[in-house]
């Protein structure tokens, strides 16, 4: 991408992450936020913002929050406050938001992400708590908007980011590491196609050696990592041309369009005045005392970048193969799971990053939908290690595996695929197929020595994939070597 390594401009670029908690009610009501149920069925009357309902805050909002503010290294606040964002929108019947707004419970934390050729630290502003609004269908009534309250009060966290990515992918990158994160503490699962992780982008340009930062605009309506990165490089590219052509960027917000592949004006970018924003009177203040906090710190799981490490020191895996793994949880505890059964690394990874990726790939599934457990998989390559299946077999029982909860040494004894490397056995086949093929064991003999391939395979059809293949290399050498 040509302007992307402008020499003249630089781009700044800073993410505003929504993420939608996994906790099992609504923000600040007693009442289901799982997704994908019937319209309008996961309300209450606070929900529906009627007169005289008062919100009772989820004490999980508050926990999952500051795992994620401890995971990403932020301070916590000992005492924030909930405020109210006002707008109007027929998907908001209460009229406001409830959100923080000057006293995010969780601010100066940071990540690293890795490219290519280097590792960055991006900082976290702020990470602070807020419900969602509901939804309004546009596309299903020719004549109306309908409205879906079931999301509306559903837990958020919005993770802000300081300024400080340049390039589109390293937005992408940071992205991915905050999915990751969250995914590893079980407080989101990080879907933006089903839109529980949302990303607006603030982007902008200034001539490089510029210390000011220039005028950003707003992109909205990303709702997969590819679109990130392409929206991005579309706006850094639009507003680079603008500018050399003697125009001024405006402050705006602008939505992304992933079929035209380009950005529109929505709005011109509203203000936090705009918002009236002011404390929330129904919710008393949240405390957050060091038994709190304690508490919470033992909770957190092992994260990605510490696996990854532990990955390559313990089991003697590449950086790569380790990365891969443990890019997705599940992926890892899959494998830790299969190597419990069987401590052979390296064997056991081979198989997941290409047999076990490639069958997710086709079905388009999940780690957690595979149908083969880790300890099936590990049963499988303990065969192979131990020379009781040859690698074709080890294939057919792969993908008979798939389907059926059998083990796989019980699969490799009914479908009769134990290699045999019984000499005995292999003996007369051998002497068969030396007979029925005179003119090859001839040729051979007078020097053509490739033709040792051709018997190896003939063996091994007859023995019906059965054979160990390096014992009948063996045998057939000595075999048509021996003089008769
Ligand atoms: P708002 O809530 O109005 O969008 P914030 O001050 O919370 O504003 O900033 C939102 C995001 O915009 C942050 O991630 C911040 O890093 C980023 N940002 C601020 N100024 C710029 C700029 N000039 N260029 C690019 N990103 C910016
Ligand atoms: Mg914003």
């Amino acid at each position: 991408m040509s302007t992307i390594s402008n020499v003249k401009y630089e781009a700044v670029i800073g993410l505003e992450v929504h993420a939608q908690l996994l906790t099992k009610s609504k923000a600040f009501a007693a009442v289901s936020s799982e997704y994908g149920g019937a319209p309008n069925r996961q309300v209450t009357p606070l929900c529906l913002g009627h007169p005289g309902t008062l919100p009772v805050l989820n004490e999980n909002l508050v926990r999952y929050t500051i795992k994620m503010g401890l995971a990403t290294g932020c301070k916590i606040s000992e005492k924030s406050i909930f405020a109210r964002k006002n707008y109007f929108y027929p998907d908001l019947p209460k009229g406001y938001q409830i959100s923080q707004y000057d006293t995010p419970i969780c601010y100066e934390g940071s990540i690293e992400i890795e490219l290519e050729d280097y590792v960055k630290e991006i900082g976290i502003t702020r990470i602070h708590m807020e419900e969602d609004a509901g939804k309004s269908i546009h596309d299903q009534d020719p004549y109306h908007t309908l409205v879906d309250l079931n999301r509306a009060g559903t837990p958020l966290i919005e993770i802000v980011s300081e300024p400080d990515l340049r390039t589109p992918r390293e937005a992408y990158e940071y992205l991915k590491k905050i999915r990751q994160i969250v995914q590893y503490l079980d407080v989101c699962d990080g879907n933006m196609e089903e839109g529980s992780l949302r990303c607006d982008a603030n982007v902008s340009i200034r001539p490089r050696g510029q210390k000011e930062l220039g005028t950003r605009t707003e992109l909205k309506n990303m709702n997969s990592f590819r679109n990130v990165e392409r929206a991005i490089t579309f706006e850094i590219e639009r507003q680079i041309e603008l500018v050399e052509n003697g125009g001024k960027v405006i402050q705006q917000t602008l939505l992304w369009d992933p079929n035209k592949l380009e950005t529109r004006q929505m709005r011109s970018k509203e203000e936090a005045h705009d918002y009236r924003y002011f404390p929330e009177p129904d919710l008393p203040p949240i405390i957050v005392n060091e038994s709190l906090l304690e508490d919470i710190q033992s909770e957190l799981p092992e994260l990605p970048d510490k696996r990854l490490l532990r990955f390559v020191e313990q089991s003697g895996l590449s950086r790569d193969e380790a990365a891969i793994l443990t890019d997705n949880r599940y992926l890892a505890d899959y494998f830790e799971e299969a190597i419990g059964f069987l401590n052979e690394p390296k064997a056991i990874s081979n198989v997941i990053l290409t047999e076990v990726l490639r069958v997710l790939n086709e079905k388009s599934i999940h780690i957690n939908e595979f149908t083969i457990t880790p300890k099936q998989l590990s049963g499988l390559i303990q065969l192979k290690l131990e020379d009781k299946i040859n690698s074709s077999a080890m294939q057919t029982i792969f993908n008979e595996l798939l389907e059926s909860d059998k083990e796989p040494i019980e699969l490799a004894a009914v479908m009769n695929l134990i290699q045999v490397s019984d000499s005995g056995f292999l003996e007369p086949i051998i002497d068969e197929v030396m007979e029925s093929n005179p003119d090859e064991v001839k040729r051979y003999r007078e020097g053509k020595k490739a033709l040792i391939s051709f018997f190896i395979g003939q063996v091994m059809k007859q023995s019906k994939g059965k054979a160990n293949p390096k014992l009948v290399r063996e045998m057939v050498a000595v075999k048509l070597d021996g003089t008769e």
